[in-house]
């Protein structure tokens, strides 16, 4: 089991402080916002097994994250909401030009061995070395949570170099939630009670890592 406690408290994520209230500012604009990037759509399918397609899956995952999120108080906004193509540059750029406080990338993982199974989170090692603790610190979270909302195998978390985790400028990091070439995973990801905790799982560990 991974902890998620690690690390120093950040000191606030640009939220807090005083606050005067006013006809003009939407008490929206203070709430911290999330990125969520539903991997792969339209032409680029993902991982797939007959007609089960990854796009169809992170796309469904990413908007059960956005609601659990926005009840929690988060503004979210998502990369894609439709089955489109995305470039991995656009889905980095929205990220930086909206300067949201973290990123999380949604995946559902495949293999050539049908045994392999489980949730793993990975993080950039970058040069920047806060963004490097932050985004394991939110890796930590996310995987702790995730495999306490599912009881699915947990991978670890892991050092990746994906472009969307890599290029961002906030804590990244990307999520394979399950293997959808494992027949066991593969039929609870049919379901969306189970992707709903799955969703569930991270933005509970979203929720905790903004508030260490
Ligand atoms: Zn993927």
């Amino acid at each position: 089991m991974v902890s998620c406690s690690a690390g120093r408290r950040p000191s606030n994520h640009g939220v807090q402080g005083s606050y005067e209230a006013n006809s003009i500012t939407s008490t929206d604009a203070l709430k911290p916002l999330i990125i969520l990037d539903a991997g792969h759509g339209g032409t680029d399918e993902g991982a797939k097994v007959s007609t089960f397609m990854e796009k169809k899956i992170t796309l469904t995952t990413a908007f059960l994250i956005k609601k659990h999120l926005e009840e929690l108080g988060y503004r979210v906004i998502m990369t894609r909401s439709r089955d489109v193509y995305l470039p991995l540059q656009r889905r980095v750029s929205i990220a930086n030009k909206t300067k949201g406080s973290l990123f999380v990338s949604v995946h559902f993982n495949s293999s050539p061995s049908v045994e392999a199974q489980g949730i793993e989170v990975f993080y950039y090692d970058s040069k920047e070395m806060w963004r490097t603790r932050a985004s394991k610190r939110l890796a930590n979270c996310i995987l702790y949570r995730v495999v306490d909302q599912t009881d699915a195998v947990s991978r670890g978390i892991k050092q990746g170099n994906f472009h969307v985790i890599r290029e961002t400028e906030m804590p990244a990091v990307l999520v394979e939630g399950g293997f959808i070439t494992n027949r066991d995973e593969r039929g609870k990801l049919r379901d969306k009670t189970y992707l709903d905790r799955l969703a569930v799982g991270i933005a509970q560990g979203i929720d905790k890592y903004m508030k260490m």
